[in-house]
């Protein structure tokens, strides 16, 4: 291997390539991969990952590379957080493995305990830990079920709830998600979504959401509906913030017609928006959230916390999984934690959001391929269009990040219409080093096309 893995976590932080981005391994690699790996199974982009810490990445080419992704919103904390790597190694030793439901542990009481306490609201909670997102989501609309009595599932427009069978049904997107893949799970309806670059006309939140509702209760039934399932932001949709008082109106409705509301926070929670999470912006109190990405410092971890009543309205047996809250993932998520609390995760988010808003927002005004710039905290995102117009422009987003990537600077993608570049940096980024990605990004967009 051509980088120097010395056991210490601390690479350092810095931008610096050393050959094509991706370089003669990473091909190497790539062209193996090829003949092993399911093609289903794509690679943004298929630099192959030797080492990594803070908001760096080495290559196996020896290139360092300014991460803006954090694999999508789960390394908050930074790569190689010390306390997460300290926590992992010390529970490996002592155990990997006994399953929750068979004999039990005290570091998967502890993470519902901080569940408990760090979710938005002061009533009582309780919580359930799974291995993945979708498998959160689709445990908390088991709950929501259950404790109704009810089946109906309401979703919106641009949702991305992930990839099992039921949460393929939850997401909105057909391509590359659900094509092909049905028939999907039943009882599960599409409501309009507040987006206001896409929904000039409802900039008010509780406008759009009596539009939303007023679907609801005429196609579905208010007395049907389990539960009203949400994004606080949107994540794989296209960072589409919702017009504020959009998700209250939501709320208010659900309590009033005996309804669950359901924030997904799994790509906006743990201090990713500048509070813990995100419906605390705007006071929502969700009935039941489900989280993952964020939560463990990168390893798979996901939960599912609400109201007292509610989650223990389930029978004994009906909740669980083999891996559920795996020792090793719950230990990476109390170091995880502790890291946020120690370091003001949440104010580094607003920090963040800060310099990374204000960036976005004058590249909006420099250049007319940026339609929108948007986000909370440190998710931010520009949405790109034909110039003079609301057209999506999917071939300049993937160009720009292209750019980005070739100059060692790894951005995403996202929306709906693929034409969204979000940012996603660990929280623990530098000053310095978020503003050389931003240049970067600010170089891609100003330059693309000419
Ligand atoms: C990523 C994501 C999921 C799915 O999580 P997985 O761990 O990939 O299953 C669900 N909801 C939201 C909002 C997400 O961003």
């Amino acid at each position: 291997m051509a980088t120097t893995v010395d056991g210490d976590a601390s690479i350092p932080q810095r931008r610096r390539l050393v050959t094509a981005v991706p370089g003669p391994r990473s091909r190497q690699l790539e062209q193996r991969r090829s003949s092993a790996v399911a093609s289903g199974v794509s690679s943004m982009l298929p630099l192959y990952v030797a080492q990594a810490s803070g908001a760096v990445l080495v290559d196996v080419d020896g290139n360092s590379l300014i991460d803006l992704g954090s694999g999508i919103a789960v390394v908050g904390v930074g790569h190689a957080a010390p306390r997460v790597v300290e926590a992992v190694e010390t529970q490996v030793r002592a155990f990997t493995h006994t399953c929750f439901m068979v004999t039990p542990y005290e570091s998967y009481v502890a993470v519902c305990e901080e569940l408990n306490s760090l979710t938005p609201g002061s009533h009582a909670k309780r919580s359930a830990l799974f291995n993945s997102g979708a498998e959160a989501v689709e445990n908390a609309v088991k709950i929501a079920r259950h404790a109704t009595g009810r089946q109906a599932v309401v979703v919106f427009d641009h949702a991305y709830h992930g990839r099992t069978n039921l949460t393929m049904a939850l997401t909105a997107k057909n391509m590359p998600y659900k094509d092909r893949f049905g028939p999907f799970a039943p009882e599960i309806y599409r409501a309009p979504m507040s987006y206001p670059f896409r929904d000039p006309e409802l900039m008010n939140g509780e406008a759009a959401a009596e539009r939303a509702i007023a679907m609801i209760e005429s196609q579905v039934g208010a007395l049907n509906v389990a539960c009203v399932l949400v994004e606080p932001i949107q994540g794989e949709g296209g960072f589409v913030v919702p017009a504020p008082g959009f998700l209250a109106s939501l709320a208010s409705w659900c309590t009033a017609h005996g309804a669950l509301f359901v924030a997904d926070e799994i790509q906006t929670g743990f201090a990713r928006t500048g509070d813990w999470f995100a419906c605390e912006h705007e006071g929502v109190v969700p009935d039941l959230i489900t989280t993952a990405k964020g939560i463990a410092g990168g390893l798979p971890l996901a939960g599912v916390t609400g109201r007292a009543e509610i989650m223990d309205s389930v029978h004994a047996g009906g909740l669980g999984g083999t891996y559920g809250g795996n020792p090793v993932a719950c230990a990476a998520a109390l170091g995880s934690i502790a890291t946020m609390r120690e370091l003001d995760l949440p104010g580094a988010a607003r920090r963040i959001g800060a310099v990374v808003g204000e960036r976005l927002a004058k590249l909006k005004v420099s250049s007319p391929l940026v339609g929108d710039s948007r986000g909370r905290g440190a998710m931010q995102a520009i949405e790109l269009v034909r110039p003079g117009t609301r057209e999506p422009d999917a071939g300049a987003a993937r160009a720009v990040a292209d750019r980005c990537h070739a100059e060692g600077v790894v951005v995403l993608t996202c929306g709906t219409y693929g034409n969204v570049i979000r940012l996603l940096p660990p929280l623990v980024i530098s000053d310095g080093l978020l503003a050389e990605g931003l240049d970067v990004l600010a170089g891609a967009v100003e330059s693309h096309g000419s």
